[in-house]
């Protein structure tokens, strides 16, 4: 096994992985190191993996919007087959409830300009889409134990409705299709490998350290550490450089029983509910995965190290969720005790990600997912070629940001708006971006 290579990449998550696949497919020897078992065993493998599009930014719908055309030929954009399954791309359309606290006049502008369709759903319109919802305006969202919890609402809401939206129906399994594709092309996976230092010399970045006392040698080093990745940052000692900062954030997510009428073969949309503060998609398999979107009244759980936190769900966000959600379906039945899980989101200032190189030479990072990344995991990966191979050209990305032409809309896709470098973007400050 050689020690060398032309780029190694740090995570072999879905973005990781996307990443290895455009750099292998460029040309470039990769090796790619992880200190999980398999590809997409980290964050990625809890991830709800909702591709939408709406977000607060021209930049960021028109990434969902190219990379939701890569879903749509997942083959294609592989250029091969995975023989151990490939991914499958579930429509259930999108429906986001005009609420207060969502900017989803500012969504259907930007949809309108990069001409992606809706619908405007009156009350009637709603029911008759989401039948046996209670849609009533109840904002703000509550605490349980707020005594404005069972107030009655005051009028009922409109929504929008996108149909292209939907999910991906496993999400570790898109690290392995994207791994599998890499491979195809050179790319190297090591597994149970942990990177402890980022080696330099001469003022740029030389490869990467292992726990086991390996050095593995290249000119490009990508960080793509998930909710590791600003631990990584700090051994490569590029954070003062950086404008934007991320770290990790603890999130909940839930499984239930979806209500009769509401489960995946009725139609039921993945669901924007910032009303109460939660989103539904349906799942296969008659459940729904539920889970919060940051209102105000919920306390973030900010973690200091990703290596410890609590991966299971507390009986207290338990409880707020089922009472959220049953107070949206008054048919909801409550289960009696949790099921789901506890993840980590690697959370940037302002909520978008940071795809850039770094003020060390030769190390570029792709963090800050923010837990609305997935969806951009095939793109992610060329964003990410275009700004290597523009840095290996002599371009200075921070000087002159490379542009990205996304093939489906011939728009230029800015990716100085993923800089490190950044103002802090305007956006809903949560996981909607
Ligand atoms: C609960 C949850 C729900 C989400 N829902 C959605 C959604 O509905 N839609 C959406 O678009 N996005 C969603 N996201 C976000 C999305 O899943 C993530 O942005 C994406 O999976 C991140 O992929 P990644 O490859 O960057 O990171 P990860 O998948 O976390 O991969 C990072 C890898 O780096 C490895 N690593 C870390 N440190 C080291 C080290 N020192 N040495 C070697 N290897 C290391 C880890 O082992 C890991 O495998 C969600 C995320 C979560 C957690």
């Amino acid at each position: 096994m050689t020690d060398r290579a032309d780029a190694i990449v740090i995570g072999a998550g879905v973005i990781g992985a996307s990443v290895a696949l455009e750099l292998a497919r460029g040309g470039r020897k990769v090796i790619v190191v992880d200190k999980g078992p398999a590809p997409g065993a980290g964050s990625t493998s809890s991830s709800a993996s909702i591709i939408r599009f709406s977000y607060s930014t021209l930049d960021a719908v028109l990434a969902a919007w190219e990379a939701a055309a890569l879903w749509n030929d997942w083959e294609g954009h592989l250029g091969t087959v995975d023989p151990d399954g490939m991914v499958r791309f579930i429509r259930t359309g999108m429906l986001i409830f005009h609420t207060p606290g969502n900017n989803t006049t500012r969504i259907e502008e930007l949809w309108d300009e990069v001409g992606i369709e809706y619908e405007l759903l009156d009350p009637a319109g709603i029911k008759a889409k989401v039948p046996g919802m209670d849609i009533g305006q109840y904002f703000p969202p509550k605490r349980i134990d707020d005594p404005a919890f069972a107030d009655d609402a005051p009028h009922e809401m409109t929504a929008i409705f996108e149909h292209q939206s939907g999910f991906i129906d496993d999400p570790m399994l898109s690290a392995r299709n994207l791994a599998f594709a890499a491979r195809q092309h050179g790319a190297e996976f090591r597994f149970h490998q942990e990177v402890v230092g980022i080696e330099q010399a001469g003022g740029r970045a030389t490869g990467v350290a292992l726990a086991d006392g390996t050095v593995l040698h290249a000119p490009v080093v990508v960080n793509v550490g998930g909710p590791h990745s600003s631990i990584i940052n700090r051994m490569a000692g590029v954070t003062e450089g950086m404008r934007i900062h991320n770290r990790p954030l603890r999130q909940e997510v839930f499984t239930v029983d979806a209500p009769v009428g509401l489960r995946l073969e009725d139609g039921f949309p993945a669901t924007a509910d910032l009303d109460i503060g939660q989103y539904f998609r349906p799942q296969i398999g008659g459940t729904w995965l539920l889970g919060g979107t940051e209102p105000e009244c919920d306390e973030l759980h900010w973690v200091d190290d990703p290596d410890h936190f609590d991966p299971y769900p507390t009986v207290e966000q338990f409880e707020t969720s089922m009472m959220r959600a049953a107070r949206r379906v008054p048919e909801f039945g409550v289960p009696h005790r949790p099921v789901g899980l506890a993840a980590l989101y690697d959370v940037a200032d302002d909520w978008v990600p940071i795809y850039d190189k770094s003020d060390l030479p030769g190390y570029f990072m792709a963090c800050g997912t923010s837990g609305n990344q997935f969806k951009n995991a095939p793109l992610s990966g060329k964003f990410m070629a275009a700004i290597i191979d523009a840095d290996a050209a002599g371009h200075d990305h921070d000087v002159e940001p490379v542009q990205y032409r996304g093939p489906r809309t011939g728009r230029s896709i800015n990716l100085g708006a993923f800089s490190r470098r950044r103002d802090k973007a305007v956006t809903s400050g949560t996981v909607m971006g």
